[in-house]
């Protein structure tokens, strides 16, 4: 066994939770010695992470803000009969974005007067042997004060015991007409709802560049690549733009969990996917990934895991209802119905409130307020005591 050096965070896995971290930890605590080992070649994936921007808490704009590659005063939700403009600021980071503003932390050109540094080993996997020690392919063997479990899917239960999907198809697209939106679209729902819900997803990065992004949430873990493709065209062609240059394609599908998660008992603290540390019922990652990095940055690396046990706990009443909505849509509501669910969403909730429940930190007067309501598109009595049921198999058509 090779040792090598030693740290005060080894955080495994570069993507969206271990790069926010890297830039916390840089701020608050410029002199914590950080290890980040990725697996792949580069950091970051390729990816597009919007975000409300009251999800950020005051404190955390200084470190999060130069991320931000674009910014919109309000977004806009379109459903059969109901389109509304939500005046709540919008915001995007990139992965091209985050990778560019990380890669110099680990070369000191962003941390002049720091007595700190900052590592990276990328296109390395990495074994996690305890809380304080991970194991490289190569056999080195890494000390830490704190491992920090960043690897997202990888780092969380295979198999949830209870999920249903979201899915996406993201084609982002070069332009020589100009968009004929200035602000995102959040959700833009056609009418045939006849296999989930699905909706058409549109952020705007300039006159000549958008993003349009297919959804479906439902029981397939994959994306209908021939539908997404057909309704990013129909879109393209509404949109009057000519022969658009495709310049970025992702695709991804995440788990929604209805079901609890395993107890893991190792006490390896992790953040992000791997940790909970994300919304289950919208699939935003962005507004517990920031409180993640804020907390483990304002914590002694020693006093880590109790810090995120004692955080994790006070959120978990939350975390339960956000389960207990992907349960509601999945396995009480019919496929060709749960558009609605959204729907009534946006029709009886003002602002504040979208603004509490995108960033989880809702109460129990807004959870009531989303949920109660007529069948299909809220609870009725019966339909609630039902919920609390043990689980029931997705209803399907
Ligand atoms: C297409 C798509 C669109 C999305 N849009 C949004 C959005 O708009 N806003 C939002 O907030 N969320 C969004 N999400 C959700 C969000 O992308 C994820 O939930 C988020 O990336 C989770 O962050 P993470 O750091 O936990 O995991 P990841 O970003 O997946 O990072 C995990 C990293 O760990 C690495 N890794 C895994 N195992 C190992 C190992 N053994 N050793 C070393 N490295 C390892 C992986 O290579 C990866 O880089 C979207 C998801 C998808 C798929």
């Amino acid at each position: 066994m090779m040792t090598g050096a030693s740290f005060d965070y080894v955080i495994v896995g570069g993507g969206l939770q271990g790069c926010l971290l890297v830039h916390a930890l840089a701020h608050h605590r410029p002199d914590a010695r950080v290890l980040v080992i990725e697996r792949a070649p580069e950091l970051c994936g390729n990816h597009t992470w919007s975000f409300h921007e009251t999800d950020v808490p005051p404190d955390a704009w200084a470190w999060l803000g130069p991320l931000v590659a674009f910014r919109w005063p309000a977004y806009r939700v379109a459903f059969p009969g109901m389109v509304r403009r939500v005046e709540l600021g919008y915001a995007t980071v990139t992965s091209d974005g985050l990778r560019e503003a990380t890669m110099p932390l680990a070369t000191g050109e962003r941390r002049p007067h720091d007595g700190g540094r900052c590592v990276f080993r990328l296109g390395e996997a990495c074994e996690i042997l305890s809380p304080t020690q991970v194991r490289l392919g190569d056999a080195t063997v890494f000390e830490s004060t704190a491992v920090i479990d960043c690897r997202g899917r990888a780092g969380s239960p295979a198999k949830p015991a209870g999920a249903g999907f979201q899915a996406f198809l993201g084609c982002e697209y070069q332009l020589t007409e100009p968009w004929p939106a200035a602000e995102p679209t959040v959700m833009d729902v056609p009418k045939d709802q006849a296999d989930g819900f699905e909706f058409l997803y549109e952020l705007p990065f300039g006159p000549h560049r958008v993003l349009l992004e297919y959804t479906r949430f439902s029981e397939a873990a994959s994306c209908d690549e021939e539908r997404a493709e057909r309704l990013i065209s129909a879109r393209l062609s509404e949109a009057g733009v000519g022969s658009p240059q495709l310049v970025r394609r992702e695709q991804g599908c995440l788990p929604m969990p209805y079901a609890a998660p395993d107890v893991q008992s190792d006490r390896v603290v992790a953040g992000g996917y791997a940790g909970g540390w994300f919304h289950a019922a919208t699939g935003y990652s962005m507004p517990l990934a920031i409180r993640f990095a804020e907390l483990v940055a304002s914590s002694q690396p020693h006093d880590l895991a109790a810090a995120v046990e004692a955080a994790a706990s006070q959120d978990a009443a939350r975390r339960g209802f956000s389960r207990f909505l992907n349960r509601l849509l999945f396995c009480l509501v019919k496929p060709q119905d749960r558009w609605k669910i959204f729907r009534r969403f946006y029709s009886v909730l003002r602002e504040d409130r979208i603004a509490r429940f995108y960033s989880h930190r809702f109460t129990v007067a807004d959870a009531a307020r989303i949920v109660i309501g007529k069948p299909p598109t809220g609870l009725a009595p019966l339909r609630f005591a039902q919920s609390f049921a043990p689980l029931a198999k997705p209803v399907l058509p």
